[in-house]
């Protein structure tokens, strides 16, 4: 086993060569901390990318245990590689596949969402049934890079414009969702943090 820290930083350079958009640094500390701090043991994330996010959550304290799902079969590898290097095989589980086809029995404590972004009510309404009754969903990305707060004329091309225009749907889904109080913060590239209302 290497050195989780030298795994990650090697991780960070991979991602920066190859284009992987991992989480930024404020935005994976806050995950990090918001599991210590709750003291969170399961987490589903969909969207595994090279497993960046994915080993930190797991390394924030010995007993989490983390179900990551990814559809990008080099990513995924990547992924697989990278977790038997950080020596954490008995506590993350890789699947790879199409998240909106992935059937799961187990609940979790928390679940991130950080997949298609214009997915993100189907991944919301469809992994809720997964979440624990005091579980918590965590989406990043909700600024988009700061688009998302920008006009609609300044965004340069209509794909992204489409994109964006679901992200404020999905914030829309959000702050009107019965059965979950929503906190919208400005860390990393925007998170919001949905807890069930009891
Ligand atoms: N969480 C990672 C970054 C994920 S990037 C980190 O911070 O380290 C988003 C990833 O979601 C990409 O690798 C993309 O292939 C994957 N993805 C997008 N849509 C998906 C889907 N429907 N099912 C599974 N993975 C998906
Ligand atoms: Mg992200």
């Amino acid at each position: 086993m290497v050195d989780s820290y030298s795994v990650i930083k090697a991780m960070r350079e991979y991602a920066d060569r190859e284009n992987v958009p991992i989480m930024q640094e404020d935005g994976i500390n806050y995950l990090v901390k918001y599991i210590s701090k709750n003291k969170i043991t399961k987490v589903l994330e969909i969207g595994t990318a090279i497993g960046y996010s994915t080993i930190l959550m797991a390394l924030a304290n010995e007993n989490v245990e983390i179900t990551s799902i990814e559809r990008d079969e080099k990513r995924y590898l990547e992924a697989v590689k990278n977790v038997k290097k950080a020596g954490l095989e008995k506590r993350i589980s890789l699947i790879y596949n199409d998240a909106i086809d992935v059937v799961l029995k187990d609940k979790f404590d928390l679940i991130f969402i950080d997949a298609a972004k214009a997915q993100n009510i189907r991944f919301f309404e469809k992994f809720e049934k997964n979440l624990n009754s005091e579980g918590t969903i965590i989406t990043d990305n909700l600024s988009f890079h700061g688009l998302v707060e920008k006009k609609e004329e300044e965004i340069p091309s209509r794909n992204l414009r489409a994109l964006i225009k679901k992200i404020k749907n999905y914030i829309t889904f959000l702050k009107t969702n019965k059965n979950f109080e929503t906190v919208f913060l400005d860390v990393g590239d925007g998170l919001a943090v949905s807890r069930r209302k009891k």
